[in-house]
């Protein structure tokens, strides 16, 4: 089933919801129906000032409350630090915290974390610190559990999706890896949706997280430095353009024909590139600000000069930025299940000069956590499945997998 929250395809005046329930029908793509979600009291976490003043009385300030949960800096050994009234009204929440179950730090000083949720179900986090003049710390995060994208080269596609996070399981997940790993302060953090997930599928639960964390009174993220990562939602591109808290774009491309496209990501079925592109030209910049389009290099797949020249041909007129993002191969998946290889260092620097000398600004990325399947592609999560009682230390990872380039 196909929700409301999904809109309708504007692009060839095509009812989304008959488009994707006729694809469904078609078994050619997953069900693009609302994700499930997890119910409960609310999270203190996911809550601005006026929402906590209207939960109850309170002796003092709301916005002083909302300050004491969200600055990590100023919490003590067991959190937040909070008065009598507050901690009355707080018990009408829920104050639970992703729990970081897993730790694996990388040479280049990347950490993969294996966030445990409230539920059991499992999710991953990279946090890279950048060693420069301000440090600052890039977290990549997950929005769901599971996603239904079913991309090929994504071990998680085949999970299908499980539920959304939650907002406060968003900001949570950004609290709890600060606190475990910093930043103190939200004004040297970058965050990337871009671990497991299809973002633009958990509208309503990243759009509240991106409001509460760029509160003034909380850590004050700027839209600026946040990202958000699609695989090609163009109902979502569209409402991420109207959100007053408008986060920076990627797009996950990854080919430049609709029949390549679309046998790697089924979602090019309902969106093909032409209503993509159109989405991306129709797609509010800031001054200076560019869409990133993310392109995971696989070997004999999308690596041919054609597919250069197309690129080049799809980000004509777009302020852009290209990303190649070498595939990064796993051992997480059985082969079988991810037929990829990733193409060698000479083939990645003709692809990229080659775009280059077709007027595409392109870099190349630089995967973090290589060593600790921490790199891009490469986050395969152990579980879904909510686990009994796993030890706080953390439990080894097995399967079922996921992976996000
Ligand atoms: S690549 Fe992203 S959108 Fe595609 S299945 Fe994987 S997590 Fe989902």
């Amino acid at each position: 089933m196909v929700g409301g929250r999904w809109g309708c395809v504007k692009a060839g005046s095509r009812c989304y919801t008959d488009a994707v329930s006729a694809l469904v029908d078609a078994q050619l793509v997953p069900s693009l129906g609302p994700a499930p979600e997890r119910t409960g009291q609310p999270s203190a976490w996911a809550l601005l000032p006026d929402e906590l003043r209207a939960l109850g009385p309170l002796r003092g300030d709301a916005e002083r409350l909302f300050s004491r949960l969200q600055r990590v800096a100023t919490w003590g050994p067991d959190g937040p630090e909070v008065g009598k009234s507050a901690r009355a009204l707080l018990a009408r929440t829920d104050l639970s915290l992703p729990a970081i179950v897993e730790r694996h730090p990388s040479e280049d000083g990347a950490t993969r974390c294996v966030l445990r949720l409230a539920d059991g179900h499992r999710v991953e986090a990279v946090h890279m610190p950048r060693a420069v003049k301000n440090p600052r710390v890039t977290l990549c995060l997950s929005s769901q559990v599971g996603c239904a994208m079913a991309c090929a080269f994504c071990a998680t596609g085949s999970m299908g999706i499980v539920r959304n996070l939650t907002a406060g399981e968003l900001v949570g997940s950004v609290l709890a890896l600060m606190r475990a790993l910093g930043p103190a302060s939200g004004h040297q953090l970058t965050l990337v949706f871009m671990g497991m997930g299809e973002p633009l599928h958990n509208l309503e639960h990243v759009g509240r997280a991106l409001e509460v964390l760029h509160h003034a009174s909380g850590l004050g993220l700027s839209p600026n430095r946040i990202t958000v990562s699609t695989s090609g939602l163009v109902s979502g591109i569209d409402k991420l353009a109207t959100w007053r808290v408008r986060p920076l774009l990627a797009l996950s491309l990854n080919a430049t024909t609709d029949e390549a496209r679309a046998r790697l990501m089924p979602v090019n079925r309902v969106w093909g590139l032409a209503a993509l592109k159109a989405a991306l030209l129709r797609f509010p910049l800031r001054t200076g600000e560019k869409v990133l389009i993310e392109y995971v290099l696989l070997r004999d797949v999308n690596d041919s000069d054609d597919d250069a020249e197309r690129l080049a041909v799809f980000a004509r007129g777009l302020r852009h930025n290209v990303n190649v993002i070498p595939y990064n191969a796993h051992d997480a998946a059985p082969a079988s299940a991810l037929p990829f290889a990733a193409p060698d260092d000479e083939a990645v620097q003709r692809f990229a000069r080659r775009l280059s000398e077709l007027g595409c600004l392109c870099t190349v990325r630089k995967s973090r956590g290589r060593d600790v399947r921490g790199a891009c592609g490469q986050l395969v999560q152990a579980t879904a499945q909510p686990r009994s009682a796993p030890s706080a230390g953390g439990t080894p990872a097995s399967s079922p997998p996921r992976t996000r380039p």
